[in-house]
């Protein structure tokens, strides 16, 4: 098909994500990364956040937790911890984790927590905070 890329996104667990699209917009670590068909071969690393894509003319989005995207010959690979459509995020279990996250920063804060602790913390937030943002997707 003229014009169109493979997008598929792997994890650890399962094949979350393989579909062809136009279009694909990944939360790369240093800024977003746009790809349209021919685009250059590339490697690059992945930040938390939303892959929005376009297939059939329609935007989307999917949760990814970092790991890294590999363009070549016009498929998209992207490795991560985690990926997840808008409909198979449970909405109860990110506020939980967003509500934990929240709780550990402000004991961490007061009592001089210890960095790494910290830097987890604010690593569950933010994957709560994008699930919770990749939810509001859910109808497109
Ligand atoms: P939690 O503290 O709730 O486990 P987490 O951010 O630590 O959240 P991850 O380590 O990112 O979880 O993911 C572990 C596994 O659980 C992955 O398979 C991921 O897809 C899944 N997962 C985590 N949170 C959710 C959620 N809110 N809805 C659906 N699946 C989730």
């Amino acid at each position: 098909m003229a014009g169109s890329l493979t997008l598929r996104v792997i994890t650890p667990e399962r094949i979350a994500f393989d579909q062809t699209v136009e279009a694909v917009r990944l939360p790369g670590a240093d800024g977003q990364l746009g790809i349209l068909p021919r685009h250059a071969n590339m490697i690059a690393a992945l930040d938390v956040g939303l892959m929005r894509y376009r297939a059939g003319g329609k935007e989307a989005a999917l949760f990814v937790s970092g790991g890294f995207c590999e363009v070549r010959d016009s498929t998209v690979r992207v490795v991560t911890e985690a990926g997840e459509r808008p409909a198979e995020i449970d909405e109860e279990r990110a506020r939980e984790a967003e509500r934990r996250a929240r709780e550990r920063l402000s004991q961490g804060r007061a009592q001089t927590g210890e960095p790494l602790d910290i830097l987890r913390a604010e690593a569950a937030l933010r994957r709560a905070l994008m699930r919770l943002r990749a939810r509001e997707f859910r109808s497109e």
